[in-house]
């Protein structure tokens, strides 16, 4: 198994092998260059072998030494400072990348190289402000005005600055930068749409919900908010009729739709509405998960669809009993589905309900965006338990 110093290691020769193509590539000097350019390689070779001797502390005192900086000796720097950001080493990082940008001399070009470096440092290290300083500098023009305007968005996810999230997606826009997509933007409208609930300002929550449903239509996010807002105002069919389209067309988020519908559909209309959403396998799969999870449900048709589910998977019925009771024995069928669904709440952990798709993150409550690895709408139910083939 590789191990960390192996990556250092295989991360070392790929740079001494770029590096010496750079070396080669700019072998042709005038005669005053010659000098500066074998002191140059002279400091590589030294910075190198500390480096190799695990000696990194050493290796950064040779390569931030004074002197002239020829454009080699920045790339070996700026080199060097990534591999130690990517080894999470970020004050030898940004000692690096911080004495480039102090030296005199230097050009414009090599300037913003130096400082885009040291601002993904800070970065790294979840030192957002001194970050966005430097990315506010490189904003205004240049190479890596769009890569600072991308972080400068990302911090705002961080920081929840949703407003100034939505200014920069019109300024990347404008500057032909390769645009956000439609479902992140709508998500800022959504989360200041959020913020304005809770506020109990219902007119501003409306008017950001129309703009984000005008940006992505169809949107999950929206029609639960659409109904909470509706939900609020005491609206309650309108809210159902919300809550209830999504049960039909996204049946994976029935554990937080489930609690909604019961709250809001009469129930005359309650079992009517349940057939319809369990006549799809992923229907009846979503509203045994929403009832496993949540053992405050106790509306009997609900408890019911859990039963069902359960007859379909052999596991679960031999969990229930060598015998599962028919729907017409009420009082031992409820028993015998509690007994599985106190079980299935057992396994399913406490803070494991959710989990991203992309890297794994597990999550008690339903995130937009992945706090792991900050993509949007990649957390779902994590369904280990029931809903990939066979449960358990
Ligand atoms: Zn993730």
């Amino acid at each position: 198994m590789p191990t960390e110093s192996t990556f250092l290691f295989a991360g070392l020769l790929f740079l001494a092998a770029a590096l010496g193509y750079v070396f080669a590539r700019y072998g042709d000097f005038e005669e005053d260059d010659a000098e500066l350019r074998e002191s140059a390689r002279a400091n590589f070779v030294k910075g190198f072998r500390h480096l190799l001797n695990e000696e990194p502390d050493a290796a950064v005192e040779v390569f931030t030494r004074g002197g002239e900086l020829n454009e080699e000796g920045l790339e070996t720097q700026i080199a060097v400072g990534g591999l130690f950001r990517r080894r999470g080493e970020i004050e030898r990082a940004i000692r690096m990348h911080q004495n480039l940008l102090d030296r005199p001399g230097i050009s414009r070009h090599q300037r913003e190289k130096a400082r885009f470096a040291l601002a993904e440092d800070f970065f790294s290290a979840g030192l957002f402000d001194r970050a966005e300083d430097l990315y506010l500098q490189l904003r205004e023009a240049g190479e890596y005005r769009i890569a600072a305007l991308r972080r400068l968005l990302r911090i705002c996810e961080v920081t929840a600055e949703w407003d100034r999230a939505i200014d920069l997606c019109g300024e990347l826009l404008r500057i032909g930068g390769d645009t956000v997509p439609p479902a992140q933007l709508a998500h800022y409208y959504c989360e200041l749409a959020e913020e304005a609930r809770k506020q109990s300002d219902r007119d501003e929550a409306g008017r950001l919900l129309e703009q984000a449903e005008a940006i992505d239509p169809g949107k999950v996010r929206c029609a639960l908010l659409r109904g909470d807002l509706a939900a609020d105002q005491g609206q309650a069919a309108v809210a159902a009729s919300a809550y209830a389209e999504i049960a039909r067309v996204a049946p994976a988020m029935l554990g937080d739709v489930l609690p909604r519908l019961l709250r809001t559909v009469p129930a005359s209309g309650l079992g009517a509405l349940l057939g319809e959403i369990t006549r799809t396998p992923e229907g009846l799969r979503g509203i045994a998960l929403a009832v496993i999870r949540d053992l405050r449900i106790s509306e009997p048709a609900a408890i019911e669809c859990l039963g069902r589910f359960i007859e379909q998977q052999p596991i679960l019925r031999d969990l229930a009993g060598a015998e599962f009771p028919a729907p017409a024995a009420t009082d031992l069928r409820r028993q015998a589905i509690e007994r599985v669904r106190k079980a299935l709440h057992q396994l399913a952990r406490a803070g494991t309900n959710y989990q991203c798709a992309d890297c794994g993150y597990y999550s008690s409550a339903l995130q937009w965006q992945c706090p792991g690895c900050r993509a949007w709408d990649t957390v779902g139910a994590a369904d280990r338990l029931l809903f990939k083939g066979s449960p358990v």
